[in-house]
């Protein structure tokens, strides 16, 4: 028969493991209680994956909305590819299947010496160890002329719900002709790809009914992710490269956008540039989700650190942080990485809170971009920690889509769909 102890030795050694069913009730733990800030991708699956190794510790998730509306899949709203109700997710499974508590709140303030988190309603509550996984937050004060209020102005649509339907319309209102920029965030940041591949699902839509639009990315960064598959499938798809091209992406890691003139959507670069759109995406630089913030969690980066073996932070103890918000280097921000970041989370805190031996933990990321409806890329990666604990690639594992010709692109296309189907279920149902 195989002990719990040797269960969560056994089963976390692969994090590609999809956890499923209901919980266990035969695990015998002493009683703890476990508290977790945020029900996105990585807080969703550390209260699951809790529950199912070890039932007898009591997981409360916090978090004020009740439907989660997941980015994963909003680019492809965009292309007419996907609604944006079908992005939702409610959390009553993760309560009904596996004993979550959920509260549908905001937590406002964590007391590290107390083990107390404090809810906007002021209600206390203790805990034995805390997950914070809060997502991003922006940096809204970056550049002249844009703050947070502009946002309902200039989309970021960079959390999914009304600023993805925001950006849509005024892609839809946009007469044909019309110049969409892009303003790329400079790193770290959420989703790597995304910019790209919303450039590419923009250009779907815009190919089809407004074919005589440009799109402009205005980007920090010389490079970025699976570049060589994105410039490939635009040369194929949207004329990259020609006279006539749809998509031009302009690097300016030397003279970055300084200045937006959110009434007119101009975007002014350091050297005087000026680039007029007529809808206008500026997606701001990052940081860790502001509870992190203002509770001491973040260091000058504005993103957490964490020891990757146990994701606990390196400046608060007790408290584990995870997704966006921590500093998982060079693990992308992705839905994926939060998703193998909690299970390897949950191990940990099940362990220390029995006095078990703690895992070896690894992690996977897998990232699906769509060029077109038919057209799908990506790329994949397996990480471990070396001798000195420290997080890094293990070589000759992943890479990025080699199979270039079109069935195999095609068949990409459906597995990018397949995923966003997987990840969901295995992070709310
Ligand atoms: C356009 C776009 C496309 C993307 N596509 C992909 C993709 O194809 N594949 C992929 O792997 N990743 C993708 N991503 C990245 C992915 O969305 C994020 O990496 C992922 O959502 C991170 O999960 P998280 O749980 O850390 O944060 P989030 O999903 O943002 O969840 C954080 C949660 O915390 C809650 N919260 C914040 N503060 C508090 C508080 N004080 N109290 C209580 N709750 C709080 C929020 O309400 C939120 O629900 C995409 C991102 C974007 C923007």
């Amino acid at each position: 028969m195989i002990s719990r102890r040797n269960f969560i030795k056994y089963t976390s050694g692969s994090t590609g493991l999809l956890l499923s069913g209901c919980y266990n009730k035969s695990f015998n733990s002493k009683s703890a209680h476990v508290v977790i800030i945020g029900g996105g991708y990585a807080g969703a699956t550390a209260a699951k994956t809790i529950r199912m190794l070890d039932p007898m510790i009591k997981v409360t998730l916090i978090e004020p909305k009740t439907q989660y509306i997941s980015c994963p899949g909003s680019n492809w709203v965009f292309a007419g590819l996907k609604a944006i109700d079908s992005l939702s997710f409610g959390y009553q499974n993760l309560s009904k299947h596996y004993g979550v508590k959920l509260i549908h709140d905001r937590v406002t303030d964590i007391n590290p010496a107390k083990h107390l988190i404090t809810l906007s309603n002021q209600q206390a509550i203790h805990y034995d160890r805390l997950i914070v996984s809060p997502g991003i937050d922006f940096k809204w004060d970056n550049i002249e002329g844009h703050d947070e209020s502009s946002s309902h102005i200039i989309a970021h649509a960079w959390k999914a719900g009304t600023q993805t339907t925001l950006l849509n319309n005024q892609l839809k209102a946009m007469p044909d002709g019309g110049t969409v920029i892009i303003c790329a965030p400079p790193n770290p940041f959420r989703c790597p790809p995304g910019p790209y591949e919303r450039a590419s699902m923009i250009a779907h839509y815009l190919k089809r009914h407004k074919p005589k639009s440009k799109i402009l990315i205005i980007d920090p960064k010389s490079q970025f992710s699976k570049q060589a598959l994105f410039i490939d499938g635009w040369e194929r798809h949207y004329g990259y490269g020609t006279n006539n091209s749809m998509i031009k992406w302009l690097s300016v890691p030397d003279n970055p956008v300084i200045r937006v003139d959110v009434k007119n959507k101009i975007v002014e670069t350091d050297f005087g540039d000026l680039f007029k759109a007529d809808v206008l995406n500026y997606i701001p630089t990052q940081k860790a989700g502001y509870i992190a913030e203002i509770t001491g969690l973040t260091n000058a980066s504005g993103w957490c650190p964490i020891k990757h073996k146990t994701s606990e932070s390196t400046l608060l103890s007790d408290i584990h942080v995870i997704g966006d918000a921590a500093i998982y280097s060079p693990l992308p921000k992705s839905a994926f990485a939060a998703n193998s970041e909690a299970k390897m989370c949950a191990f940990a805190i099940v362990n220390l809170l029995n006095g078990t031996e703690l895992i070896e933990p690894t992690w996977i990321n897998t990232c699906y971009s769509l060029i077109t409806e038919n057209h799908g890329i990506s790329i994949n990666m397996v990480y471990k920690l070396d001798e000195q604990e420290k997080l890094i690639k293990v070589n000759g594992a992943g890479g990025v889509s080699k199979r270039l010709d079109k069935d195999s692109l095609a068949l990409e296309a459906f597995y990018a769909k397949q995923w966003f189907d997987r990840i969901s279920t295995d992070s709310f149902d």
